[in-house]
């Protein structure tokens, strides 16, 4: 069990997704002790892996992790070894129905990196407790309680729930009913090749270096490089696919996967379904609906509760926006935290700063919601394309 401590306030982060970890770096750097909890065995536990553009809050991230993580940020970057300039550092989405450019999105500064190895180089430094699921929380005469599965204990001043769509921490805020996150009808697959050929490689980064988008029909298509090894021998590299549907919910994984998308999704053009069709049968293939959860008020424990990242807001992956928000959150809560111990902070000042720190995430986090689910919506249908905010105002807030 962890003591309180008011010179150095312990704050308890619930789930070690990208979110908690880039909170424990900006509260450690900052002068607070943070302490990850995640469920998982491990940090390679479960062999889940997807590529996201930083985008415009790279310069938050930037400001919120030690200067060792910025110096290694190239092993997550998918593709570090390019010229960055105005052509890289766009995104281009194809028409669905012809084949040609529909538009491109320019990300000025923007990285595109893997999760996986973004989330080990956040993990470095970090006192992250594994195979810890949490079960319930408690409001104690000086802070916070955590109870775990397992039986254990832990005691902070603060708890942090960054604990993903299905956040435990929300539903013990708010009960299980309300905090449910809702289907959003829309599937959403992924396949992860190293196909071993270089022609083949070629092809999907001749579309983009980064990766490229296609849209119009009833299936929006995305490839790209996750990963380039040896920079000349493409045999070497990693790349992905993404194909987004509306259709009934199914949760698979594998050959499976790779059969239904392949036989029951309507199939993309060029070099968006050959990604597909080249997919070595024994690749990471997933598939899953995507879900929701449009953020309301919650009872904070008189301050010592929040929540960040996914937990907060889950949203669909439109115009890449979950992380850009996850970042905001994370540099919101340590500010507030910053402002509550420079002021040798009182119940009330806790309560009145850590209100407005949640009113904020409610009300960023519910737009961002509501925005992913209309991009969605435009997104299957040439004549709507163009409506989208992806092409009206880029990957901007
Ligand atoms: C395919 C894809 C592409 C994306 N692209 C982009 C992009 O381009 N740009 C962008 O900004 N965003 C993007 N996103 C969104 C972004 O990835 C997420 O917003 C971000 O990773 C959320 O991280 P998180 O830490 O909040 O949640 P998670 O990654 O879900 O982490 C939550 C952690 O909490 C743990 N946990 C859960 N319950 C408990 C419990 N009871 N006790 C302890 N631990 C628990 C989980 O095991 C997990 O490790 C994308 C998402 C996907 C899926």
């Amino acid at each position: 069990m962890a003591a309180s401590n008011r010179d150095r306030p312990i704050v308890l982060i619930i789930g070690a997704g990208l979110t908690g970890l880039l909170a424990a770096q900006g509260l450690k750097q900052n002068g607070f002790k943070a302490i990850v909890v995640e469920k998982e065995e491990a940090i390679d536990a479960r062999p889940r892996e997807w590529t996201m553009l930083v985008h415009w809050a790279m310069p938050i991230f930037q400001r919120l992790v030690p200067k060792d993580i910025l110096r290694n940020l190239n092993d997550a970057l998918c593709n570090p070894n390019l010229q960055f300039d105005a052509e890289t550092e766009t995104l281009p989405c194809y028409n669905g129905v012809t084949g040609e450019l529909l538009f491109s999105s320019p990300t000025p500064g923007a990285r595109r990196v893997s999760r996986r190895r973004l989330r080990a180089l956040l993990a470095g430094g970090i006192d992250i407790q594994w195979n810890m699921s949490l079960k319930d929380i408690t409001r104690t005469d000086n802070g916070i309680r955590a109870d775990f599965e397992g039986g254990e204990t832990i005691d902070a001043d603060y708890l942090l729930g960054t604990d993903g769509t299905s956040s435990k921490v929300r539903e013990i805020l708010i009960g299980a009913e309300k905090a449910q996150p809702q289907g959003s009808g829309f599937l959403f697959a992924t396949g992860i090749n190293q196909y071993e050929d270089a022609e083949k490689t070629k092809a999907i980064a001749d579309k983009h270096p980064v990766a490229a988008l296609m849209m119009g029909t009833s299936s929006v298509g995305g490839i790209g490089v996750l990963s380039a090894k040896d920079p000349g021998d493409k045999s070497t590299w990693a790349t992905f696919w993404v194909k987004i549907w509306r259709g009934e919910p199914v949760d698979l994984r594998g050959r499976e996967a790779l059969d239904y998308i392949r036989t029951q999704t309507a199939p993309l053009r060029d070099e968006f379904q050959l990604a597909i069709d080249w997919t070595p049968d024994n690749s990471y293939v997933s598939v899953n609906e995507m879900k929701y959860w449009i953020p309301v008020e919650w009872d904070n424990h008189g301050g010592r509760v929040a929540l960040a990242g996914d937990a907060a807001h889950p949203m669909l992956i439109y115009r890449g926006q979950g992380f850009q928000h996850s970042i905001t959150d994370v540099d919101n809560y340590v500010n507030a935290l910053l402002q509550l111990h420079a002021d040798a902070g009182n119940n009330l000042l806790r309560a009145d700063v850590m209100d407005a720190f949640d009113d904020e995430v409610v009300k960023r986090g519910a737009n961002a919601v509501e925005q992913s689910l209309c991009e969605a919506e435009k997104s299957l249908d040439i004549n709507t394309v163009k409506q989208m905010l992806m092409a009206t105002r880029g990957h901007g807030k």
